[in-house]
């Protein structure tokens, strides 16, 4: 198993005692970003924070790449990008039903292990109920967002891509302990390179760990390494991928909101669903540290989130990763900004006051699409029959929405089918 993030915990713990399942994961152990709000406030005032890269220094957790058009996230560690995300738990699998994969056993499994809930309601801010209120009147349709975890328990602190403080959340790593406890092997700080391949079947994996290089011997090898890595480690492999990458990418519109504390609240408290993107309120402290637009103190910023859907029209290789908007994506971002600066005007912002968050980007996938000819395999051809793919690099289209629920979905049926087949 390459990886132990969405779908890489998952398939670990579905696939440990038919296998003797073997994580390397390239992080080390997940540990919550440590500094204080109020230390981080005061180190971007020394202007040192210029690059957002510069995050990785103090959150090892955190990967950040760059292209001309946006800044790249992804979690780095045990539990991926998991243990950094929102909490957000949508089922987004209606791309996958109408090519024929019916999920449904899958979720059903997933609903009894997850606990999923709207309980952060109870603590949502004033500018929160009042943003939600005005929603509702332009006839929006606001819903709360449902999400992962025991969030009757939220401190309302506002530090879920820092890792939840008070382990309300949940995330991938309660997979990965799971396998571990029925006897997984977990190596962390072993970064895989590329899969072994001879005779046209997978013999293992190489990787690196420090600076020894080392082959690890596998039956099975299953590449959940994130909608970066995978298909950089397929392509030095020798297995290309598609130029289809997608990664949702983020735009915060944001007004001065004296003391609306939006920094110290659940992230994503409620979602518009609109035609190909969605609005959430959202703090975005990449933005806050790291583009000087942003330059009221954080209790004083009130953001909304666009999420698109966008073309997936961008290329992962070993050398790295190209993406850009396209003219109908920021056609689409152009639309979706009036939407978002409309509610913020309603609450009281002056339109001139709006400013812009940096595009972020962080549901890398859709490498090796999935498409009718893989419903019943989940496998694509051009892979040995021994080397299966388990995590976002297979959806076949941008959701515009949170995907860990459906890339849990696809790694238990991934992991059904190897148990079949090779278990
Ligand atoms: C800030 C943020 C918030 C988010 N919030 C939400 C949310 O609320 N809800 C939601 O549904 N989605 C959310 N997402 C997206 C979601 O977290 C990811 O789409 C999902 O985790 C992807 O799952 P995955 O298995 O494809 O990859 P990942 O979860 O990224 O896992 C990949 C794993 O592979 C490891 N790895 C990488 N390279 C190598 C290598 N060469 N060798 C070995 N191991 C390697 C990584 O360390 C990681 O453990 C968020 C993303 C971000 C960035
Ligand atoms: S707001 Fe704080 S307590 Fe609530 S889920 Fe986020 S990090 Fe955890």
């Amino acid at each position: 198993m390459i990886g132990s993030g969405a779908g890489g915990a998952t398939a670990a713990k579905e696939l440990q005692g038919a296998f003797d399942v073997t994580v390397l994961e390239a992080g080390r152990a997940f540990k919550p970003q440590p500094l204080s709000l109020a230390a981080m406030e005061k180190v971007k005032g020394t202007g040192l924070l210029f690059d957002e890269r510069l995050i990785e220094l103090i959150f090892p957790s955190m990967q950040i790449r760059k292209t001309p058009d946006m800044v790249l996230v992804n979690g780095l560690g045990t539990g991926g990008t998991t243990p950094v995300c929102t909490g957000n738990a949508v089922r987004m699998d209606q791309d996958l039903r109408a090519m024929g994969i019916d999920l449904d056993a899958e979720f059903e499994a997933i609903f009894q292990q997850i606990p999923i809930s709207t309980g952060h309601q109870r603590a949502w801010r004033k500018h929160t109920r009042r943003l939600f209120q005005i929603a509702l009147e332009l006839g929006l349709n606001p819903a709360p967002m449902p999400k992962m975890g025991a969030y009757e328990r939220c401190k309302s602190c506002g530090r879920c891509i820092f890792g939840c403080p008070e382990g309300v959340k949940w995330d991938s790593r309660q997979f990965l302990n799971a396998a571990v406890e029925k006897g997984a092997a977990l190596i962390t700080g072993c970064r895989a390179e590329a899969v072994e391949i001879q005779d046209g079947r997978a013999t293992g994996a190489w990787a690196r760990q420090g600076l020894a290089r080392r082959f690890y011997p596998a039956d099975l090898v299953v590449l959940a390494a994130g909608g970066f890595a995978t298909p950089a480690i397929l392509d030095e492999s020798g297995i290309a991928c598609e130029p289809r990458l997608f990664v949702d990418p983020v735009l915060t519109v944001a007004a001065h909101c004296p003391g609306s504390y939006q920094c110290r609240e659940v992230a994503m408290p409620f979602v518009i669903q609109m035609p190909g993107h969605i609005l959430s309120p959202y703090f975005d402290f990449l933005s806050f540290f790291f583009n000087d637009e942003w330059h009221y103190p954080a209790k004083d910023i009130l953001g909304i989130m666009i999420k698109l859907a966008e073309t997936p029209a961008g290329r992962v290789s070993r050398r790295g990763v190209e993406k850009m908007l396209t003219e109908a994506d920021q056609q689409q971002l152009a639309a979706a900004r009036k939407t978002a600066a409309e509610l913020l005007c309603r609450l009281g912002a002056k339109e001139e006051d709006l400013f812009l968050g940096t595009v972020n980007a962080g549901h890398p996938g859709g490498s090796l699409p999935l498409t009718e000819r893989e419903a019943a395999t989940l496998h694509h051809a051009r892979l040995p029959p021994n080397l299966y793919v388990a995590d976002a690099t297979l959806l076949p289209r941008p959701l515009g929405n949170p995907p860990i629920l459906t890339i849990i979905a696809v790694a238990m049926r991934v992991s059904k089918l190897c148990r079949e087949k090779l278990g």
